[in-house]
């Protein structure tokens, strides 16, 4: 079966999405082609907060000295300098107008008083979608798709980009339920299909120490293939090695633990010996390493209702609240004994370690670990622990990109008919991104690829 449109857009995700709504309205006929059967992938399990400076937010936290180069500097160092500066340029100064349309376009609510501090900031800039997960954008998303009549298949698996004499990309063969089909693309091709955690095998070859002991924290879609197929048309992947870990997931099923996002705002990581032994708010690649350092390579992370009453993720992740502690993975206590029962961690130390950490409360007195947001009292309970492994979260590698998400050759030569964004590109975020980047860089990258792409139609 053959069916023509102007766009093809592989991928349905929010870099997918972003790119589909986007062509749409700058008049292209687009669809939109989804591999699983449910759209949304690591976007829609995602925590979803989207950094962005300058932002409508941070005027009321009393942050007014933030700005788009100060977000490209964070980002270009959290990644060591493996960045591309001119497209991660292209990211942050174009962050606001992104989160803008997200909000009064597509309607997506964000929290109107509270912002995430991810580790490596130097500013406290991410939005929260309420919720503080990715169903608020995908839901807007799919409700925009719906209204614009864009149409999004799902169960159609991308197969081979398809090339003219001339080495434009003018298709995409795919299939579904073992039948062929064939999408003609007058611009060109949308490359949107995400990163490769959930394929163990291809994560083992391109970073060995990232092994079978790892699980992930991705949606089961996020396998990769669609990377050879790039490569087969002659992009280049780069960055391929550079795999993130997130520090703190279920050590059951590998998912990640967004109610320790409490983090954020004060709760602190301890070894089954009660010590801390990092600065909990550090870059996922040093939090991770830290963890595996400890003894049986887990950690705990505690906080109480002084920290939780901040950002409430116990409420906000009532779901997970439930299921981890039906496993065992989590508990609430009154007291720190109960705490030390449960975590077998010994009783003198749990309280040695929180005195510690309640004398050393307010920024820039903690002399252990130099907590950039300054540690929190927790004398008083309740206490909420839950038990952490790193999994396999993020890769940062992929199809190499300019900043017009134009796909590119080894040679730096644009593949015409062929743009990229999200996950599956390899240049924006170094060896390591930064939380709350991820959003940023989808929607960014996804309305410049949709654009264009819409633009080479006509
Ligand atoms: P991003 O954050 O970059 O948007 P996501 O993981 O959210 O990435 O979305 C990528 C989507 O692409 C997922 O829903 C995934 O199932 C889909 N996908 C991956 N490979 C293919 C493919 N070959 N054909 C169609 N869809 C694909």
């Amino acid at each position: 079966k053959t069916s023509n449109y102007d766009v093809v857009v592989i991928g349905a995700g929010g870099a997918g999405f972003s790119a589909a709504i986007t062509a749409r309205n700058a008049g292209a006929n687009v669809v939109l082609l989804e591999k699983m059967p449910a759209v949304g992938g690591n976007s829609l399990i995602s925590g979803a907060e989207m950094n962005v400076a300058k932002n409508w937010v941070q005027p009321k936290l009393g942050i007014n000295d933030d700005s788009p180069e100060l977000h490209a500097q964070d980002t270009f160092k959290g990644g060591d300098g493996k960045g591309d500066m001119k497209v991660i340029n292209v990211m942050t100064h174009e962050a606001l107008d992104a989160a803008k349309w997200c909000r009064d376009y597509l309607g997506v609510r964000f929290e109107d008083d509270n912002l995430f501090f991810f580790g490596g900031h130097s500013r406290k800039r991410a939005l929260i979608p309420v919720g503080h997960t990715g169903t608020e954008f995908i839901a807007k998303f799919q409700a925009k798709a719906d209204e614009l009549g864009i149409p999004v298949i799902t169960n159609m698996k991308a197969e081979e980009l398809i090339k003219d004499k001339d080495g434009r990309v003018v298709g995409v063969k795919a299939t579904m339920d073992g039948s062929e089909y064939t999408f003609n693309a007058k611009g060109g091709v949308v490359l949107a299909t995400g990163g490769f955690g959930a394929n163990p095998e291809m994560v083992k070859k391109y970073n060995p120490k990232i092994d079978e002991r790892f699980k992930t924290t991705d949606a089961p879609g996020t396998t990769g293939e669609a990377l050879y197929m790039a490569e087969r048309a002659g992009a280049e992947l780069v960055n391929m090695g550079y795999i993130q870990t997130y520090p703190i997931c279920d050590p059951i099923s590998g998912a990640i633990e967004l109610i320790a996002d409490a983090r954020f705002d004060g709760a602190i990581m301890l070894n089954q010996e009660g010590k801390r032994f990092v600065e909990e708010l550090q870059r996922r690649d040093v939090l991770s390493e830290a963890i595996l350092n400890q003894t049986g390579r887990y950690c705990w992370v505690l906080w109480n209702d002084k920290i939780g009453s901040i950002s409430n993720t116990v409420k906000a992740h009532a779901n997970e609240y439930e299921a981890f502690t039906k496993q065992g993975v989590m508990t609430t206590c009154d007291d720190l004994k109960c705490i030390a029962d449960f975590t077998k961690i010994p009783f003198d130390q749990l309280q040695k370690t929180v005195k510690r950490v309640s004398d050393m409360a307010g920024k820039g007195n903690d002399k252990d670990f130099n907590h950039r947001s300054g540690l929190v009292d927790m004398q008083q309970g309740k206490y909420y622990v839950i038990k952490a492994v790193p999994s396999t979260h993020h890769t940062m590698g992929g199809v190499r990109i300019n900043e017009k998400a134009e796909a590119l050759t080894a040679e730096g030569k644009v593949i015409p008919g062929l743009w990229a964004a999200g996950e599956v590109t390899g240049v924006t975020h170094g060896t390591n991104r930064l939380g709350g980047n991820a959003y940023t860089d989808i929607i960014v990258f996804g309305r410049i690829a949709g654009e264009a792409a819409a633009k080479a139609a006509k």
